[in-house]
């Protein structure tokens, strides 16, 4: 019997660990629920919601394939390998089959379940799916990981010319193994069912992430460059949930934007071209993970950062994280990711920068908030974003180009619809003042909404002046590189 542990790769078609068990079949799925380790790791409970939900649609096109999905508690992933040990007893299984994941918990998790199950001659088998390109085979000259992310980019382009990572076959319907799948549980203690209205914003399942893929490659990736960093447009595909719980590949993401550039990434359309080029910053970020275990732990990626002098200050955190700054922009934004689940990519900079340099709070209070809150919180993902916002980070934004946030939602959100549609309060202010209702002296405040809780001018010359004495600076425009987000 093989058994195939799904984890963060909940799909049948193109998974490739599903389809190696299945090959050599007859194979039985598992899923382990790990709630004290989800808390650990602050997984957000419309997260948690999103997982079961998925998992349930995957039990049923399993069933189809009659491969019954089991489902096993181990609280913390030290149980694991006890917990999956005593399964492959009770199955009689030869081997276990398993999509690699990148952080280090996880790794130590699968060192040791492989350690165990390897104890009692049961073979681990472990294959990459989750990216396109192993840890470790984006390399520089020296053999190092890269730390800039154009010269990242480089080298995955010239690999993606020599051959393209195929699509793995989905798996055949197999004969009857004569046990049934257990019911998926449809909520876990400690983690709140999310609205309605979430749930229905993310709906579960295959069939709805290619429904996704398919649309906006058809009507939307052409505009992708132009339209994506305006938060009130449909621009960017909302597919990153779906991502980060591998509902969708990359592969398939990769394969359906080529598709529509006549097999073209390098050139050719420049929205199609724009969409594979963050894909491979999800893939940039993971591979940072590996190849520098301490962002993992919570340090800065750049160490000297480690001495900026980061405010205590617990009320304009809250207000920060309540949606109540005085800021419009920032303010609908953190609205957005408190009923969504999910923040505009343009918008996730913005406020984290804020966070960071106007209130120069510590950027893994942001990190740790949206983790508790993103039904697509990936911890790559999330902590390159916050670095990158906090110049803490590898190819980060440098520390002297500070983002306004008024200057921003005036550009990105010119006519404030986005604003509007989340503060319904300043519905009846126009264009230019619904961008900053309390202007000193205005006569156009909002009666119900606060005046800001910084002052814009002051808190970015601070921030500037935290980071000009940081005590051992590197010269920050050494390490910029030719591409940086503005
Ligand atoms: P699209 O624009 O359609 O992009 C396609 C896919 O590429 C995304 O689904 C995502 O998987 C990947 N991607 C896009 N941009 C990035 C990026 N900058 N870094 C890594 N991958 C990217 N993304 C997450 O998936 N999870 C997170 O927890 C997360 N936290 C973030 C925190 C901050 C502070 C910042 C600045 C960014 C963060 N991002 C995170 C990256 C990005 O904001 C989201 O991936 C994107 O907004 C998701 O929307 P989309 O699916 O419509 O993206």
């Amino acid at each position: 019997m093989q058994l195939v542990w799904l984890r963060s790769d909940l799909r049948v078609h193109d998974n490739t660990a599903l389809a190696a068990a299945a090959a050599r079949g007859p194979c039985v799925a598992v899923y382990l629920t790990s709630p004290a380790q989800w808390r650990t790791h602050d997984d957000a409970p419309c997260k948690i919601d999103f997982w079961l939900r998925n998992l349930a649609t995957l039990s049923a096109a399993l069933d189809e394939l009659n491969i019954p999905l089991l489902i096993r508690d181990a609280a913390q992933w030290s149980q694991a390998p006890q917990v999956l040990l005593t399964l492959c007893r009770e199955l009689n299984v030869d081997a276990v089959h398993v999509n690699e994941e990148y952080g280090v918990n996880e790794s130590r998790r699968d060192t040791e379940v492989a350690r165990t199950l390897a104890d009692h001659g049961i073979a681990f088998h472990s294959y990459l799916d989750q990216l396109l390109f192993k840890p470790g085979t984006i390399l520089t000259r020296t053999g190092t990981y890269f730390q800039v992310f154009s010269q990242f980019r480089k080298v995955c382009y010239s690999r993606l010319h020599l051959s393209l990572p195929g699509l793995v076959p989905s798996p055949v319907r197999q004969a009857p193994v004569g046990i049934a799948s257990d019911p998926v549980p449809t909520q876990i203690d400690g983690f709140a069912p999310p609205s309605q209205a979430l749930r229905a914003l993310w709906p579960a399942g295959e069939t709805e992430a290619r429904r996704r893929l398919e649309t906006f490659v058809d009507q939307h990736i052409d505009y992708y460059q132009s339209e994506r960093d305006f938060p009130a447009k449909p621009g960017t595909s909302q597919l990153s949930a779906y991502l980060a719980t591998g509902v969708v590949s990359p592969r398939q993401c990769l394969h359906a934007a080529l598709q529509a550039n006549q097999g073209e990434f390098e050139s050719g359309n420049v929205g199609t071209v724009t969409w594979i080029n963050e894909l491979l910053w999800r893939e940039f970020y993971k591979h940072i993970l590996v190849g520098f275990p301490r962002v993992s732990r919570r340090r800065a990626f750049r160490p000297e950062t480690e001495a900026l002098p980061w405010r205590n200050a617990p009320e304009e955190l809250a207000a920060w994280k309540q949606a109540r700054t005085g800021l419009p922009i920032i303010d609908a934004a953190m609205r957005q990711l408190l009923e969504t689940g999910w923040m505009h990519n343009r918008l996730r900079m913005v406020v984290a920068m804020f966070l960071t340099k106007n209130l120069l709070i510590d950027w893994r209070e942001g990190e740790r908030f949206f983790m508790q809150h993103l039904i697509d919180g990936d911890l790559a993902a999330n902590n390159g974003g916050w670095q990158w916002s906090a110049s803490t980070g590898t190819d980060a934004s440098p520390w002297f180009r500070i983002f306004n946030p008024l200057s921003q939602s005036e550009k990105f959100d010119r006519e404030g619809r986005f604003i509007r549609h989340w503060l319904p309060e300043l519905n009846d202010l126009d264009k230019q003042q619904v961008h900053n209702p309390n202007r000193q002296g205005s006569l156009f405040g909002a009666a119900d909404y606060p005046p800001p809780i910084v002052d814009l001018a002051q808190s970015r010359a601070r921030a500037l002046s935290a980071f000009r004495n940081l005590p051992a600076r590197q010269d920050a425009t050494l390490q910029m590189s030719d591409e940086q987000r503005t």
